[in-house]
Order: C-alpha cells, then structure tokens, then sequence
C-alpha cells in the first residue's frame, strides 16, 4: 500500500499510539487472511463460515461492544480504522457480509431485555453465529414510517405476517432484528422485534444477481404466521422508530467511512496505472489532464476525510447530528462515484476488465449510495432539520 493511503490518515490528530498499532495488527490480518482470497470470494459469492472465527480472534467482531458479552473496548477512531482498513480489501461484499452484526446486533444491545443480549451477543461476537437487520419490505425501503409488515399480539406471543427484502446476511442469520408494525399507521406504530430464523413459518430465498457486493449474502426473508414471544421485543412496543433511527447514525458514518477509503483505493489505482502507462511517448502521469483528474480525485477526498473527523467528533461527543451524518453519505457517495469513474477513465481499457480493486468498486457505488438511506433522502433528512 502507497505511503499515500496512510499520510493522511496519519495526520489525525486523535489517532494515537494505539491506534496506529490497531491499524498494523488489522492490516496484517487483512494482508494475510483476507486479501490472497478476496477476489476468489466475490467470484464464487460468498466468504468461507472460518472468517468469523478469526475475524472475532483479531478483535474486529467485538470492537466497541461491551467487555461483558465478549467484546473490547474502544472509542470511535478504532472503529474509523476498522473501516477504512476494511475497504482497502476492495471488496465490498466482504465488508458487508462478515461485519453485518454492525447494524443487526446494536439494536439489541441498545435497547433489547438483558436475558436477550445474554442470549446472543456472545456467540454473535465470536463468529459463531449471526444476525442481520430487516427493515426494507418488497413495497418499499425509503418510506420506513409507512411498513406493512405486521405483528399482532396473541396471549404471550406476536404473530408476524409480512416479507422484507435487501436484507444482507439473510440466508445465513440465526436471528434477525425486525422492524415491524404494531400499532396505529405511521413512525408511531413501529416495534422492533428479535426473530430467531428457525421459527415455524419463516422462510427465504437468495437474491443473487447483483451488480456488486457479490460475496455478502442477500435475501428476501418471509413471515408467514411466525409466532414469536413477547420477551423479543426490543425496546418498547411502538418505540420502534426511534430504535431505528440512531442504528442508522452509525451505520451511515462506517458506510462513508468505507466510500472515502473506497474512493482513495481508486486513487491509488489510478496514480499506479498512470505512472507506469506511456502515450505518446509520454508517461500518462505527464499529460496535464491526466494530473488534474488525479489532483481533483485527491481534494475531494481529503474535503470528505475532514468531514468524517468533524461528524466522528460530534459523535464521539455524545451529540450525533443526523442531518449532517446524512450529508456526509451523500458528499461520501458522490465522491466515491467521482473517484471510481476517474480511475477507470486512466485505467483505460483494463478498467473495464474485472480483476481491479477499482473495476469492482465501480460496481459497487450504487449500493453504497441507495443502501442504509438513500442520497435523495440523505438530502431531505438534512433540510428537515430547516424545518423544510
Ligand atoms: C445489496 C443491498 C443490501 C441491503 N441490505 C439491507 C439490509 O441488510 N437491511 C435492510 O433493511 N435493507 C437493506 N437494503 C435495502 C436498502 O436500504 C434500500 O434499498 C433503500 O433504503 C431504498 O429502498 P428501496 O430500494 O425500496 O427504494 P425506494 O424506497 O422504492 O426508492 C426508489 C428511489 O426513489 C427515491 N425516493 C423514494 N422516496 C423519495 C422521495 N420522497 N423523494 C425523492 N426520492 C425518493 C429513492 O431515493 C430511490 O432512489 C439493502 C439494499 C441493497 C441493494
């Protein structure tokens, strides 16, 4: 890896020693266990059951969640570092799938019973079992208010009718926190439910023909009559919303985290190709249009890195702005966009071959700029905050 992915990020001023040597230990790990396969996985679709087990070993499943169900301590720039050491694999899917627990399992340890978060916190942090989160229905992901899914109390239980769709790690989830309706139309009738996937009347099927994301699982998860007992419920019954709501905080801050760092793979990529291709005589590095792709990709790069940082601090502060986290996913996936397609322009040709870290992560901007909330309702979300 160039000196360049890491100068800037050295240059954060709350990253410490420690820091730096959680960024060496990841890194090898990464370099050894993950890299030599990584494409071979996103081929054939999907990460070996291993992964887990020896993600969880190095720290990575258990950062930043409680000592107590098996996690480590640490604060949000370990967590940046994470993710951006993450995305230097250049395989998407692979993020998504072995770190999906990021979005299914703080719902639960948030908001859930302290018998549920005993239950399966645990085995979820040493990757021995897992669990996703399903909030998209086939009717709609945008509109999470208005979601149909439905689950009605009988005595001691719910009865869970409904579908859900998109849902990353679904086909191979032990449980799955579930948003679903509860009471009257609208935010105010949202619960969030923990449903184990072997429940009676609980099915799926594979979505595997994706543009991207090849390695992580996608599945659309279906409720047919599922009974499900009332100590699942996580949180208040109708308070669902709210649970939601700060699960997508830090889930859009680790997704721009990855786009910057995604975006810098590109730039890298790019110097790389340019410094080595001649035309005209001429390396393409001497060529001016060449030089100000690659200045313009570098600027805007380093306008979102200090973005991150200034959300990242507000969230470490314990004051999360949500407008300008949804801003920050829209300038994050923008960029991310702008990056990969100025790599592939000066990679010419080979750009359009698979077998690139920037070829795949073309295919993979989409994802990243409608998943987690989409960059037109990113936008509204902030304007919100105007009262507009
Ligand atoms: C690979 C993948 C993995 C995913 N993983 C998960 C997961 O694990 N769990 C989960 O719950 N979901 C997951 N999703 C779903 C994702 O969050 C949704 O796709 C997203 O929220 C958008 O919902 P939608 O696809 O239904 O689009 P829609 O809501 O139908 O929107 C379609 C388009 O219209 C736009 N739009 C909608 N409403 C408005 C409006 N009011 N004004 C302007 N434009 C609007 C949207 O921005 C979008 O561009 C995943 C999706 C993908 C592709």
């Amino acid at each position: 890896m160039s000196l360049d992915f890491d100068s800037a990020r050295l240059a954060n001023p709350h990253f410490n020693e420690e820091h730096l040597a959680w960024r060496e230990q990841l890194r090898r790990f990464i370099d050894t266990d993950i890299m030599p396969f990584a494409e071979e996985w996103d081929e054939r679709g999907h990460i070996p059951t291993s992964l887990w087990p020896k993600a969880s070993e190095v720290g990575l499943l258990g950062l930043g969640y409680p000592e107590q169900y098996g996690g480590i301590p640490g604060d949000i720039w370990f967590s940046q570092i994470a993710n951006e050491e993450l995305a230097r694999i250049g395989v998407g899917g692979i993020n998504a799938s072995l770190m999906v627990h990021g979005i299914g399992l703080p719902p639960v340890l948030n908001w859930g019973s302290e018998a549920m978060k005993e239950q399966i916190a645990p085995a979820i942090l040493r990757g021995e079992s897992w669990i996703s989160l399903a909030i998209t229905e086939p009717g709609g992901g945008s509109d999470v208010a208005n979601l149909t899914t439905t689950a009605v109390r009988d005595g001691d239980h719910y009865v869970v009718n409904g579908a859900k769709t998109y849902i990353t790690g679904g086909l191979r989830a032990n449980h799955v926190s579930t948003a679903v309706r509860t009471g009257e139309a609208g935010a105010a009738g949202v619960s969030m439910l923990l449903i184990p996937t072997d429940a009676s009347g609980f099915s799926r099927t594979a979505l595997d023909k994706k543009q991207g994301w090849w390695a992580s699982d996608t599945a659309t998860l279906y409720f047919d009559n599922v009974r499900v007992h009332v100590s699942q419920l996580i949180g208040e019954e109708n308070q669902g919303f709210k649970v939601i709501m700060t699960n997508f905080n830090s889930e859009r801050m680790g997704m721009a985290i990855q786009m910057e760092a995604f975006g810098r793979v590109c730039l890298e990529e790019a110097v790389a190709w340019a410094t080595q291709r001649k035309t005209f005589g001429k390396r393409l590095a001497d060529h001016q249009v060449i030089r100000h792709k690659i200045a313009t990709m570098k600027q805007k790069l380093n306008a979102t890195q200090a973005y991150i940082r200034v959300c990242n601090e507000s969230m470490a502060a314990g004051i999360p702005n949500p407008g300008d986290i949804a801003l920050l996913k829209v300038q994050a996936s923008e960029v991310m966009e702008y990056c990969a397609r100025e790599a592939l322009q000066i990679l010419g040709g080979i750009g359009f071959m698979r077998g690139s870290r920037a070829e795949r992560i073309y295919r993979e901007v989409r994802v990243n700029a409608i998943g987690g909330g989409s960059e037109e309702i990113m936008r509204d979300l902030a304007t919100r905050q105007y009262g507009l």
